[in-house]
């Protein structure tokens, strides 16, 4: 299942859409430390928020539970969320730009969302959908985007949608700039967007601007763009684009180092002696996957030339030549995607009740840091 369109991803589709393209394989999605921190974190601002400002130290504590963290530490995250929350509250009772009050409106919402082109203009149509915890997948149909914001909150005037950040890292005082923000925007029909953004260990503050109409319209226009644009097998290497890139590992603009090493590993393939001792074995496996992606690599590069009109003999007299090959797939991410999740699962499970979705384990082995 490619990368899905959402709003915290649109930046990066807006620069390559290949890790968006079907059949691309994506990296695992291994959220560190500060990640589950800032879900916690997330959590705990929610319950502010919602309860006007009450959090036991038992609601962080079972937030921290949640994603598995250290319960020592429920101490410092119920302190950091309260201060977020003063910050926020302050910001809603007028200290903000506009010296307006605002009134929450929701928080936390799943949305779809389509484009329409009505003449020369865009229109953006969302609907609230189903978000998988789990698998951190929204229910789309073709064409839509999902997006979950924080906050959304209403004055006299404006109607402010607003994404809390934890990371120490980031520039965030251009929120009307940031794509994310505009597609929240676009997602909750707001004119205004704001950040919270409380870094533990410093001062929270919230950085907050309006959205004008031309830009959500140009902002339509690109990421439509772009949209249609996933599949057709364009990729736009950048250091900002491959930095967090989850189809990186297998992206054949991405592996100049890898080549670069090419001649070493397999000369060191090719001389191996049979691994004895625990050292060796440990060596010998971590070469393996190098000598796969290696293979992956070589083979997209000859089948490139050869799409090219390269005409390529192998020594054994054999020539390299394209056939298309007709395939039919079938999985349960294939029925959900087609069918939406609700009618998916029932699909599937009611071939599972037939015993024709065979079942069991194995054991597999993986690297994993000791
Ligand atoms: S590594 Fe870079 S070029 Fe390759 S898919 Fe990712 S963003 Fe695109």
């Amino acid at each position: 299942v490619p990368q899905q369109v959402t709003a915290s991803k649109v930046g990066q589709l807006l620069k390559c859409v290949r890790p968006f393209s079907p059949g691309t394989p994506l990296d695992p999605d291994d959220a560190g430390e500060a990640a589950h921190y800032g879900t916690a974190w997330h959590e705990c601002q929610e319950i502010l928020v919602k309860s006007g400002g009450l959090l036991d130290l038992e609601d962080a504590l079972a937030a921290l539970q949640k994603v598995s963290l250290p319960s020592g530490e429920a101490k410092s995250l119920h302190a950091h969320a309260l201060e977020g929350w003063h910050c926020l509250n302050k910001w809603l009772m007028g200290d903000n730009p506009w010296g307006e009050t605002f009134r929450v409106v929701d928080t936390e919402a799943h949305h779809a969302t389509a484009f329409q082109r009505i003449g020369p203009k865009y229109s953006a149509t969302s609907r609230v959908c189903d978000f998988d915890l789990e698998t951190h997948t929204y229910d789309l149909r073709p064409g839509e985007f999902g997006g979950t914001y924080d906050l959304l909150v209403m004055s006299e005037r404006r109607r402010c949608v607003i994404d809390h950040k934890t990371g120490d890292w980031g520039a965030f005082h251009q929120p009307e700039e940031m794509p994310q923000m505009l597609a929240l925007a676009t997602q909750t029909g707001a004119d205004a967007v704001a950040i919270l953004h409380a870094p533990r260990g410093l001062p929270p503050q919230i950085y907050a601007s309006e959205v004008s109409p031309t830009a959500l319209q140009n902002f339509g226009r690109r990421l439509r763009a772009a949209m249609r644009r996933i599949g057709d097998g364009s990729m736009a290497p950048s250091e900002e684009a491959c930095k967090f890139c989850r189809a990186r590992s297998t992206c054949p603009a991405k592996d100049g180092e890898l080549l670069k090493r090419a001649g070493a590993i397999v000369s060191a393939a090719s001389g191996l002696a049979i691994p004895r001792t625990p050292e060796e074995l440990g060596r010998f496996h971590q070469m393996i996957g190098e000598v796969e992606k290696l293979m992956f690599r070589a083979r997209e590069e000859i089948k490139s030339r050869v799409v090219a009109g390269e005409i390529i003999e192998r020594p054994d007299g054999k020539v390299l030549v394209l056939e298309t090959r007709s395939y039919e797939s079938l999985s349960k991410s294939s029925i959900v995607e087609a069918l939406g999740k609700t009618e998916g699962e029932k699909l599937i499970s009611s071939l599972r009740k037939k015993g024709v979705v065979s079942q069991g384990e194995r054991v597999e082995m993986h690297a994993r840091k000791g």
